[in-house]
């Protein structure tokens, strides 16, 4: 198992609240202590024990100390593509690589000290991963998806025979249970965590693959399921059709991406298991909103709204139901590009209706438990890893703050500071 090097020495983050990601209500004039990347104590700074006398002293001048926050749907590959066939035809590996990288960098600095792949360019991901545990590039700490996986003719199969254009480095295309049992058994040989799969459509093709389209039979999804679980892989996939998502949590998928149009029966299932699901709502937002000045044709359009609308009652239902939501976005879109990944959160709060505090446990703690690192991320609380997101205001009251990191005081990775003004300052020196 990689790990990331902890930096060393102590230090101790006061003067602010603090939002632990557990959901309860804030803690003001609070104290976080690190030692040697890890917190050691986290509570009123009235309660607080003696510091070590050489730590390193973090004021948050008021602001907020929370968790780092985890975008649990990544495309670190995705280079802010205009139309979805740039993907796999405009850039060589090599280049899509240096943009990944760059992604990877710019999410650390967003606040994002943890993310899990939805699917990546060939294998990019996970050895952007080694890079960073490594130490020899920023970003955050990634879980892996490598290639997806899609039924031929499905959504990601959108090259004709004619044009002799594989698409081996995109997605791994079945036909069978067979051949899905095969895909997962290159995922293993590559190193992933989690394998994508792409149970239905989406609205962006509204020909032959739309939303309500499935494009894996139950028993290719079933397939995929017992080969990753055998060898220790979680399955998730995109699922928007209810049919699809009914295959899917049958299927004993570990996770739903935007599990858009569930019904009741799909919540039972979702319920029983505690399946988390990662709505991704902001990408259909902003595809309707900046699809007209991207050519979208209006079809798709209509598309993106009735997967908005289902989406929004969708999470509305898990929430109150008290099912495991994640944030995760999609970003790598031209209209939904890299770096705007809290614009979901702020989304979360204005449009689907849940308060902050919601939103900001199901970015930390639920996004470390899709990670399935929750016992050491996804919390402020001793003995966890000091991932750290410090923000000069108050998200609870504001939460668009998350959004503007230039006003970040800093974030934290294992006790690290590796972004925000204090970043800058060590870097001046
Ligand atoms: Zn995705």
């Amino acid at each position: 198992m990689l790990a990331m090097q902890n930096a060393s020495g102590s230090l101790i983050c006061r003067g602010g609240q603090l939002v632990d990601g557990r959901g309860g209500p804030p803690i003001p004039d609070a104290e976080v202590h690190v030692t040697e990347g890890k917190i050691t104590w986290a509570g009123a700074a009235a309660d607080a024990p003696m510091a070590s006398e050489d730590a390193r002293v973090i004021d948050a001048g008021g602001g907020t100390m929370m968790p780092g926050l985890v975008e649990a749907h990544f495309h670190p590959t995705y280079f802010n593509v205009a139309a979805l066939e740039d993907l796999d035809i405009k850039y060589p590996v090599e280049y899509v690589t240096l943009l990944a990288a760059a992604n990877a960098r710019l999410a650390l600095q967003c606040g994002y000290t943890s993310a899990r792949s939805g699917g990546s360019l060939f294998n990019i991901d996970v050895w952007l991963k080694k890079a960073i545990e490594d130490g020899i590039h920023s970003g955050p700490r990634l879980v892996a998806s490598g290639r997806e996986i899609c039924g031929v003719g499905g959504l990601m199969d959108w090259n004709p025979d004619f044009r002799k254009i594989g698409m081996e480095g995109l997605v791994l295309l079945v036909n069978g249970a067979d051949e899905a049992r095969s895909a997962v058994r290159k995922l293993v040989k590559d190193g992933v965590e989690w394998v994508k799969t792409y149970p239905t459509g989406d609205a962006a093709a509204p020909d032959t693959n739309d939303h309500h389209t499935l494009c894996m039979t139950f028993e290719e999804m079933s397939a995929v399921v017992s080969t990753a679980h055998n060898h220790g892989l979680k399955v998730t996939g995109h699922c928007r059709a209810t049919e699809g998502i009914r295959n899917a949590l049958k299927a004993g998928y570990d996770a739903i991406e935007h599990g858009t149009f569930m019904d009741d029966e799909c919540m039972e299932l979702l319920l029983e298991r505690d399946v988390p699901c990662v709505p991704a709502l902001y990408f259909e937002y902003a595809s309707i909103r900046l699809g007209p000045e991207f050519g979208m044709p209006q079809s798709v359009i209509d598309g993106h709204q009735e997967t908005l609308d289902g989406g929004m009652e969708s999470a509305r239902r898990i929430l109150k139901a008290g099912g495991c939501l994640g944030m995760g976005g999609d970003y790598g879109f031209a209209w939904n590009p890299h770096g705007d990944y809290a614009r979901e959160l702020t989304f979360f709060v204005k449009e689907v209706g849940f308060t902050p505090l919601e939103v900001i446990t199901c970015a930390t703690r639920n996004g470390a438990k899709i990670t399935g690192r929750i016992d050491e991320l996804g919390t402020v609380e001793s003995g966890k890893l000091a991932d750290l997101l410090i923000v000069d205001g108050d998200p609870l009251q504001d939460i668009q703050i998350l959004e503007r990191r230039e006003e970040f005081v800093a974030v934290i990775q294992g006790g690290h500071i590796r972004a925000g003004k204090l970043a800058a300052e060590i870097d001046n020196n």
